[in-house]
């Protein structure tokens, strides 16, 4: 399917020429007619499908014929987690009315609330927010929701893990009934349905296979460490091999990023933290840093890194993995973008096991295992590990299926040398460098994307 196809107005046809995008993606091609057609939407996609656009681009459509209510409320609202995911869709909506004199913008928490009552007192045709912010203007009665005719809950999954379920029901509840509301989420099952089966109407469904085509562009492996400095030293013996040219490194804690963004600038690697006690001008700047490459490595806590999108990262680095498993997509997902490929390395400790084998159940398969010559671990990988506390994993069994098909029955181990570093050609996404020849000791697969499952 090209763009033409889609019957989009001229002037956003024109805009997407502009914004670079030749064809549109699977979750364009398939959601966009049901939304122009004037369905709810409930769809399962994540973030680097194009998912955004999906929403974007067919609301933009309908902005453009002439609202049937009089006033300057927004006439399209999206609902999503995080500030930085919020303004990133803002400027998509920029990006893609280009041409088009539709007003937009975002209200997010962090933020002055002067300007932003500014903005809702003025024309707005297209609004952006986090629902916490947002309902505190609700509440003081500065927003008029009178003309909305289409609401989008992104990263619905996500609001609900956040506790904005009941800032997002209130929300809803005080839109008029006939809008049109779309629902995108990583998954839709469980809490995510109930909420879909009361805010939308007789949606249509869409679920993409969105995890496993995007993955396909990201090579996962893990390294066994003994102790927190052992994972110190594999992280800084990958910081130093030459083959990362931007990374993103994941620490459980707010105070775990800020120690190792100083114990790296110690070791002269340019790096800083992110993570949401940070005030957001100060998010913004160490972001644009990394997306300029001032610096090499941000060290980033989950909340901070949602919805970033900065397109040449070549590594995601898991320092502490996840507690919950769908997190780790969400993380590796920040790498890989824009069709290049993406390397995630996860530095398993003694503490991690449970956490590793809840993301192997969802993700579907093994998580590729290497060592790195001179910084072995000294203890075998466990069995079995532990019960792990349940965590719903619905997905991932549906995705097992397949996945005992697709997936080598052995975890193959192939093994890197610290002496690699020395020389390696600065890795370039897309451009992943094999790993050394098979030795005695090495089974090496590392440059073999692993089939995912479908
Ligand atoms: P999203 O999944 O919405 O976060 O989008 C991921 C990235 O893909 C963003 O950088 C978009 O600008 C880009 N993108 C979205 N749609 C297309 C398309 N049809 N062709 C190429 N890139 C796209």
């Amino acid at each position: 399917m090209e763009f033409k196809d889609l019957k989009l107005d001229a002037r956003i046809q024109s805009a997407i020429l502009g914004a670079g995008f030749t064809k549109p993606t699977e979750i364009q091609s398939r959601a966009i007619p049901i939304v122009l057609a004037g369905s709810d939407l409930m769809a399962s996609a994540q973030t680097g499908t194009g998912k955004t656009a999906a929403f974007v681009l067919p609301a933009l459509n309908r902005l453009l014929k002439a609202s049937k209510k009089s006033g300057n409320g927004p006439r399209a609202l999206v609902l999503t987690p995080t500030r930085e995911l919020a303004l990133q869709i803002n400027q998509h909506v920029r990006q893609l009315s280009r041409g088009s004199k539709i007003s937009s913008g975002s209200i997010v928490g962090g933020m002055a609330y002067h300007p932003q009552l500014k903005m809702l007192r003025g024309r707005l045709d297209f609004l952006v927010a986090t629902p916490g912010r947002l309902l505190d203007h609700m509440e003081q009665r500065k927003v008029d929701f009178s003309r909305i005719e289409i609401l989008v809950l992104d990263e619905a999954d996500r609001m609900l893990d956040m506790g904005f379920i009941d800032a997002v029901t209130e929300i809803a509840a005080a839109m008029p009934k006939d809008r049109q509301t779309l629902l995108f989420s990583a998954t839709l099952e469980g809490p995510v349905l109930k909420v879909a089966n009361q805010l939308l109407k007789s949606p249509k469904r869409l679920s993409l296979a969105a995890n496993n085509q995007r993955h396909q562009l990201i090579q996962q492996v893990m390294y066994h460490a003994d102790s927190k400095a052992h994972k110190q030293k594999l992280l800084e013996f990958h910081l130093k091999s030459g083959r990362i040219f931007k990374s993103l490194i994941f620490t459980a804690t707010k105070r775990g990023a800020e120690q190792m963004a100083r114990a790296l600038q110690v070791k002269e690697i340019k790096s800083a933290a992110l993570h949401g006690d940070m005030s957001q001008n100060k998010r913004r700047q160490m972001v644009e840093n990394l997306r300029k490459g001032r610096i090499e490595t941000l060290v980033a806590t989950d909340v901070a890194a949602r919805g970033l999108d900065i397109k040449d990262i070549s590594h995601v680095i898991n320092f502490d993995l996840p507690t919950v498993a769908e997190d780790y997509i969400h993380r590796i997902g920040r790498t890989g973008r824009a069709s290049a490929t993406g390397y995630a390395i996860s530095l398993v400790g003694p503490a991690d096991w449970n956490k590793l084998s809840q993301i192997e159940k969802l993700i579907g398969e093994k998580v590729k295992r290497e060592i790195v010559d001179g910084l072995e671990p000294t203890s075998g990988e466990p069995r079995k590990t532990p019960k792990a506390r349940a965590r719903p994993v619905a997905r991932a069994k549906s995705r097992l299926k397949t996945a005992k098909t697709a997936q080598t029955k052995k975890t193959k181990k192939s093994k890197m040398s610290a002496n690699d570093a020395s020389g390696a050609a600065p890795y370039k996404p897309g451009s992943w460098r094999k790993s050394k020849p098979a030795t005695k000791r090495t089974k090496s697969r590392a440059t073999k994307p692993t089939r995912k499952a479908a």
